[in-house]
């Protein structure tokens, strides 16, 4: 090698003429040797930095089509997100109504919120618990597609318990509408004709709320079924709780009072369209159902009267009276006294007339208070309902 090198670097001189001079030009070995190294070197330097360049060049481009790359996805996951967070934020924001009509309702209706529902919670309800066994098989867990993200699963397991609440919910009312649709129908009234009228508007001033328009039918089919159940339900079983079935006075009346007689002034026959109730003076008159006192006063041939309007278009009038225990607008319960017996009026002595006003024709209050006990315990159901509801709005 070193053999070699020497002989490629040998000392060479150059003979040159110019002008007739000759001159010699001696380069050695040595300069020779570090003129090839030189350029050795910047030929390697040149390489090295062409290289590098080259593969800078190279790695950006790469890098670039990576970042794009990473861009597109990113792009295009953010535009997924965006659509599942959309889709999220409907649900949730559908869930809360939903949730809110329930708690509405349940207040309204029963006086209480339904449990509030997370997928953690147990079975739900107060009124869950009388629901058909064959609503509850609907398992809320069991629809639920696995393939959706963890928080998506959240809400659509909340949707699946929220519905089976308002199945069972419906169910409840359902049977409640049912049990009071036969009572009423037993008090010989008609249940079908009272719903159409309450809706329509008629019936008096206890008619509850129906919610906002449209608004139950724009939150599914379950809570439009829910919101026509429960009107029908308040409704009737308002009706119940306004039918008149206490004693008016603690004596006994003339069960025979009612209907055509001989009027006691003109001898001639009358409609007597009240049950009479002989007793002492002053004898404490109670009123017959709960309702509101719309009139203290005198009516030609009644004497001094009192009436309560109980709502559902019913009325009671106490007549012959010797005194008052009420003023207008005042709310009495069932049973609390309102006026004192006595013989104003068209009365041949101590009694009370009592009358019973559907819709503002009389009619005879004995099927009324003489409800039997499987009437009476419906109605009893519907009191209690009906009472814990305006004992929340009283407390607010
Ligand atoms: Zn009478």
């Amino acid at each position: 090698m070193r053999r070699r090198l020497a002989a490629l670097f040998q000392d060479h001189e150059i003979f040159v003429r110019t002008h007739g001079h000759v001159r010699f030009l001696r380069v050695s070995a040595l300069w020779q040797k570090r003129v090839a190294l030189i350029t050795g070197l910047v030929l390697l330097a040149w390489a090295g930095a062409t290289i590098a360049v080259l593969v800078s060049q190279l790695l950006n481009s790469g890098e670039r089509a990576a970042v794009a790359k990473q861009q597109a996805a990113a792009a295009a996951s953010e535009a997924r997100i965006a659509k599942y967070r959309d889709n999220v934020a409907e649900t949730a924001a559908d869930l809360e109504d939903r949730q809110e009509q329930l708690e509405e309702w349940s207040k309204a209706h029963f006086g209480v919120a339904p449990a509030v529902m997370t997928p953690q919670a147990g079975a739900p309800a107060p009124v869950a618990e009388k629901a058909p066994l064959k609503t509850s098989a609907r398992n809320s867990g069991a629809a639920i597609n696995p393939n959706l993200p963890p928080e998506a699963q959240v809400l659509a397991r909340l949707e699946a318990r929220q519905e089976d609440f308002a199945t069972r919910l419906l169910a409840a009312v359902n049977d409640r509408a049912t049990k009071a649709e036969g009572a009423v129908a037993k008090l010989g009234m008609n249940p079908a004709a009272l719903v159409r009228n309450a809706a329509a508007g008629r019936g008096g001033p206890f008619i509850p709320y129906r919610s906002r328009n449209g608004r139950a039918s724009s939150l599914g089919e379950s809570f439009a079924a829910l919101e026509s159940a429960l009107f029908r339900m308040e409704v009737l079983e308002r009706t119940l709780v306004a039918i008149p079935s206490g004693k008016p006075a603690n004596v006994l009346m003339l069960s025979s009072s009612y209907g055509y007689r001989s009027d006691p002034f003109t001898g001639a026959g009358a409609m007597h369209s009240g049950l009479d109730y002989p007793g002492p003076m002053g004898s404490p008159i109670l009123a017959a159902a709960p309702g509101r006192v719309v009139f203290v006063g005198q009516k030609s041939g009644y004497g001094n009267v009192v009436e309560v309007d109980h709502g559902q278009g019913i009325l009671t009038r106490y007549a012959h009276l010797s005194g008052f225990a009420s003023t207008v607008g005042a709310q009495v319960a069932a049973g609390e006294q309102i006026a004192k017996m006595g013989s104003t009026g068209r009365s041949t002595g101590s009694h009370l007339h009592f009358e019973v006003r559907l819709n503002g024709v009389a009619v005879n209050p004995r099927r009324f208070l003489e409800a039997k006990a499987d009437v009476l315990e419906v109605k009893d159901d519907a009191r209690q309902r009906v009472g814990s509801v305006a004992a929340v709005r009283g407390a607010r």
